[in-house]
């Protein structure tokens, strides 16, 4: 058994780590100000194959494996969870149904541009009525001979006043239930294609908002994959998605608690750093060792997971796991910070607003829990 990092990997965390300090954690503090996605980091990290370090080099990824990709997470949201927000969807959610199951045409028009950070990209499938029940999307998308007319609208959709395209679900055969369940590559430039942002209680640097989709026309070849098997595609981008997911809650964790271990040491209270009572000690304590334990969890599944192993079951526990853990500790590390937590310049009520959104992503708490309760033969 070998629990470390390949040398690879470990480069590639130096460097990573290198950039976040550097190039990243200079810009979080407008970009979460203005409620804006910083773009010119897009190119940069295109630039330095970062952007999709598990897809394959002849894409120009980083041939990283699963691995690689939580890495990167890791590193750059223990400096600013809402940056890494565009950056995960970018190397995940919307471009992994393109990887999987996209034209040649198709990865040279989209994927290759996203990979090197010419284009953004997004990925729409939740909708007002259609949250954690995504099957009951409502959006269509209607054959009118060499073209696919769509009309819907996508809510939360991460990247939104930035992408370049989207990747978007809608029923072609609603009759078909899940089945009847379509993937369409849509550029933002469409006529009858708007964005509208919505404004959020933490994660102020990612751009998220509504998508309107009115008589949009859009070319049958971007069709992804077969009519038919969206549902299908998406589902498999959002187990691998989940994985990272949890990269981005112990990369919060692990800045909340090393924010709280330093505080601790040096402020003082009744003659002491605040470390020294035991209270705050075992606080601490237990932040470290759970943050381990869902790091050694992590790096296992993805390990798995980069084997060939679905990890059906894995991925939503991981997710889970560590999206509860990183509300936690970010809840320790305001009350370990008090009241100077407290104060809108303070970095762990920014780590506070922004953990507690991961309850919610690639899945709610319940969702996953539900699932991975169907992968114990509980229940249909
Ligand atoms: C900041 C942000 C960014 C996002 N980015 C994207 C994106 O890029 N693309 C995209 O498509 N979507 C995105 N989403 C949407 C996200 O995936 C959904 O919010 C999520 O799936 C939950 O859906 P919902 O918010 O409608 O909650 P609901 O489904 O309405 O759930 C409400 C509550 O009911 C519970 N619940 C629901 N069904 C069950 C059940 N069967 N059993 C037990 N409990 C249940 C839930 O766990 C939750 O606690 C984003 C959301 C946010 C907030």
């Amino acid at each position: 058994m070998d629990f470390d990092l390949s040398e690879v990997h470990k480069m590639f965390q130096a460097a990573v780590r290198e950039f976040a300090e550097k190039e990243v954690a200079p810009l979080v503090k407008e970009a979460e100000d203005t409620e804006t996605f910083p773009v010119q980091l897009v190119p940069k990290l295109g630039e330095l194959g970062y952007l999709c370090p598990s897809y394959p080099e002849e894409y120009g990824g980083g041939g990283l494996g699963k691995i690689g990709d939580c890495v990167l997470v890791e590193e750059l949201a223990r400096i600013c969870a809402g940056i890494t927000s565009g950056i995960m969807v970018q190397g995940g959610l919307a471009t992994y149904a393109l990887l999987s199951h996209g034209t040649e045409e198709q990865k040279q028009a989209y994927l290759v541009p996203a990979v090197q950070g010419r284009k953004i990209a997004a990925f729409g499938l939740t909708e007002a009525n259609a949250g954690s029940d995504a099957a009951a999307i409502e959006t269509t998308a209607r054959r009118e001979g060499g073209y696919y007319i769509i009309n819907g609208t996508k809510i939360y959709i991460t990247n939104d006043l930035i992408c370049d395209f989207v990747l978007v679900a809608a029923a072609t055969d609603k009759s078909k239930g899940t089945r009847g369940i379509s993937t369409f590559l849509v550029d933002r430039d469409t006529p009858g294609f708007t964005v509208a942002i919505m404004r959020k209680l933490g994660t102020h640097s990612a751009s998220t908002g509504e998508f309107a989709f009115e008589d949009c026309r859009v070319p049958a070849d971007n069709l992804l994959g077969e009519e038919g098997r969206g549902y299908k595609y998406m589902l498999e981008a959002l187990n691998g998605a989940r994985i990272s997911h949890a990269a981005r809650s112990i990369g919060v964790a692990q800045a909340a608690f090393e924010a709280s271990l330093n505080y601790a040491k040096q402020r003082a209270q009744f003659g002491q750093p605040i470390g020294r009572f035991q209270a705050i000690a075992f606080k601490l304590s237990t932040m470290a060792t759970e943050i381990e334990a869902a790091r050694s969890f992590l790096y296992r599944v993805a390990w798995l997971y980069d084997q060939g192993n679905e990890c059906r079951k894995e991925a939503p526990m991981v997710k889970y796991f560590s999206s509860e853990l990183a509300i936690r500790v970010a809840e320790e590390a305001m009350r370990i910070h008090a009241g100077a937590g407290y104060l809108a310049e303070s970095v762990v009520q920014r780590y506070f607003r922004d953990a507690i959104l991961f309850h919610t992503t690639e899945g709610t708490t319940e969702i996953q829990q539900l699932v991975i309760s169907r992968e114990l033969g509980l229940f249909d």
